[in-house]
């Protein structure tokens, strides 16, 4: 039978680049939820939605077409046809997605997409790795296998600087922990991990050896 597993956790855990390494070895498609809320959030932007205001945010919910290709080799994130890949990863955007996000009628608009792109990839007997922050919790409960990755506060700043080339670490520390403060306090579905998830801590674990742990988890 198709497998599917959800992999949640904070930024910063490596979660995106072991979720699609992880799809890439077993032949399984592919699902990054992040891009999807950081799709909506900026179509928002660009539609000048006031973000202060949940009551705007919510009205609008349904109005943007997210499309995600789901190839782990070459992941597409599209918004009424145009290719968003880079302006989702602006600070603007980054800044601005937990607001977003927070909004009930959001959030059960892309929970409905990610179960029915889910339930496509189980039907056409391929599987998927799905990766986000409410995966295992909410949107797939009934997931063959469940990894909440984590790592320490350093270690995440430290990746995410790294990955965004010259970035200050402590300012890049304090957004992130402010980030996942709102992702985790939010009323709708917060960042947590699943009763019957696999914690994998990542601080002193390189990619690879990451990348080998849930291969591992999956293939038992
Ligand atoms: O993973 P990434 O950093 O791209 O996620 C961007 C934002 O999308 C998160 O900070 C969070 O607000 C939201 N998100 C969410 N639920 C998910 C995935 C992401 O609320 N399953």
């Amino acid at each position: 039978a198709a497998v599917i597993v959800a992999i949640d956790g904070p930024s910063g855990t490596g979660k995106s680049s072991t979720s699609k390494a992880v799809a890439a070895q077993l032949g399984l498609s592919y699902l990054d939820t992040g891009a999807q809320y950081r799709a909506i959030t900026w179509w928002m932007v660009n539609n000048g939605i006031d973000l202060t205001d949940p009551t705007a945010i919510a009205a609008v919910a349904g109005k943007a077409e997210i499309l995600s290709g789901t190839d782990p080799a070459a992941p597409t994130i599209t918004v009424d046809g145009t290719d968003v890949a880079g302006p989702i990863r602006t600070g603007e955007v980054t800044s601005k997605v937990s607001a977003v996000s927070a909004v009930p009628e959001v959030r059960a608009r892309i929970t409905e997409l990610q179960r029915s792109i889910a339930a496509s990839a189980a039907a056409d007997g391929v599987g998927m790795v799905v990766e986000g922050r409410d995966i295992g919790t909410t949107v797939l409960p009934d997931a063959d296998l469940k990894i909440f990755l984590t790592a320490s506060p350093e270690a995440r700043a430290a990746r995410r600087s790294g990955e965004l080339k010259g970035a200050d670490v402590k300012a890049t520390q304090e957004a992130l922990i402010k980030r996942d403060a709102a992702d985790s306090s939010r009323k709708t579905s917060p960042l947590a991990k699943a009763g019957d998830a696999v914690e994998v801590d990542t601080t002193d674990l390189t990619l690879q050896q990451v990348i080998e742990c849930v291969v591992t988890l999956v293939e038992e």
